[in-house]
């Protein structure tokens, strides 16, 4: 089989990027190795996130999701702040429903979408030549002028062709079921009591509850999520099917190798603190695919860093002093009490306004507290 582009992975980066690529008459064909995976996630995706990517009706439409229009932070020590959201909602998806959509709306523009895994890369006289084996063991070739490895944080793409990993922190999550009305408020708690270097959640889904916690070390997370569920909800964990999984940690990384682009988790694009990654990782699919479309590589990385560089990189140095610190941790939380503060994580987080003229205004609150803390300089 012959295409100018195989995406390898149909999760929310790759099936973007199919989308986008073949709306421009781009020949692409997506490889996934299992259309019936419901991963592991909290679902949560602002509408504005939606709206940038023209789907927001569509998906209202077609797929079921529940509408959450509170966020409630939990300080490890401090009493819970409750936050109304402004001009904007978290929908909040079952990732099976999600990911099934966005890879239909591929089909819809031309792609074509197959169930196979990618088992290995050659490079042959400038194409790249992909091996897939599909569900039934078939074993089949795939030749390309571009390879989108849009396979996740375990990417197969980067171990075939010997880029690391990203990094990454382990998280353990649960689905409550629930029978009375889906709930309007997502929970952040904080505490290393419960979350190691993470937060742990609620997010109501549309007929249960994703609950969860995360951590850098995989042999924390029992005790872990078994101290969250006792004191979130005073019960034992006894009757739920616990499933692990890892997100990345990012930090800046290659953007392409040869012809092969990374997008989404396979490059790491999950926001330190909020740990948000769906947004993202179609961002990065989309700057990936224009790049292709454009056929310059290097302007991935650009409209990537002219994005969203600054963002990830204030929120990864937020990340590395307050996680891990309760004290501090409770202190940063409590500046969120002001409105204004409110304000500006909304816009940037919920509405997903211009973080580069947002970022210095942070700045100058994050700088008001480190300022009323012990002597801390950020490196
Ligand atoms: C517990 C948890 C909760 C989360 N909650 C949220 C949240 O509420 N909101 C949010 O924005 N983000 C959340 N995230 C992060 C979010 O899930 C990811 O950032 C997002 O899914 C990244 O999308 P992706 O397309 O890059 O990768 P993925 O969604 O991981 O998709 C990768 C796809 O590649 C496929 N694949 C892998 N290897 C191969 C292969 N060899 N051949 C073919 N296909 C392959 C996989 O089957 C998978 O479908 C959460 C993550 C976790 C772990």
């Amino acid at each position: 089989m012959k295409c100018q582009v195989l995406v390898v992975g149909g999760g929310p980066a790759g099936s973007t990027a199919a989308r986008l690529l073949a709306e421009k008459g781009i020949e692409t064909v997506l490889i996934e190795k299992n259309l019936s995976f419901n991963k592991p996630c909290g679902g949560g995706i602002p509408s504005a996130g939606l709206k940038e990517f023209f789907i927001l009706d569509k998906i209202q439409k077609e797929v079921k999701f529940n509408t959450v229009t509170k966020v409630k932070i939990v300080p490890p020590f401090s009493e819970p702040i409750e936050v109304s959201l402004k001009n904007g909602e978290i929908l909040i998806f079952n990732r099976y429903n999600f990911d099934s959509f966005l890879r239909k709306l591929s089909e819809l523009q031309g792609a074509k979408v197959i169930e196979g895994e990618l088992t290995n890369i050659e490079k042959v006289n400038n194409k790249i030549k992909s091996t897939v084996k599909d569900k039934k063991g078939k074993v089949f070739q795939i030749n390309s002028d571009y390879l989108i490895a849009a396979d996740g944080v375990n990417s197969k793409v980067c171990t075939l062709i010997g880029t690391p990993k990203p990094d990454y922190y382990w998280t353990v999550s649960l689905h409550i079921p629930i029978n009375s009305r889906p709930k309007d408020t997502c929970e952040f708690w904080f505490g290393n009591s419960h979350a190691s270097f993470f937060y742990s959640w609620v997010f109501p889904g549309t007929d249960y509850l994703s609950v969860g916690t995360g951590s850098e070390d995989i042999r924390k997370l029992k005790v872990l999520i078994e101290t969250f569920i006792k004191k979130r909800f005073t019960m034992t964990l006894n009757s739920f099917t616990l499933r692990a999984y890892k997100i990345p940690r990012w930090r800046k990384r290659k953007f392409f190798k040869n012809n092969i682009l990374f997008c989404g988790d396979a490059l790491g694009t999950v926001m330190p603190v909020s740990f948000e990654g769906i947004y993202y990782s179609m961002k990065s699919a989309q700057f990936a695919s224009e790049a292709i479309i454009q056929k310059d590589l290097k302007l991935y990385e650009k409209l990537w860093n002219d994005n969203f560089l600054m963002q990830f990189t204030l929120m990864k140095k937020f990340q590395d002093f307050m996680f891990g610190n309760d004290e501090r941790m409770d202190r940063w939380l409590n500046i969120h009490r002001d409105p204004a503060i409110q304000e500006l994580a909304m816009a940037l987080w919920l509405r997903k306004e211009n973080g580069t003229k947002l970022i210095p205004l942070y700045l100058k609150a994050f700088g008001s507290f480190i300022s009323r803390i012990a002597p801390f300089k950020i490196k």
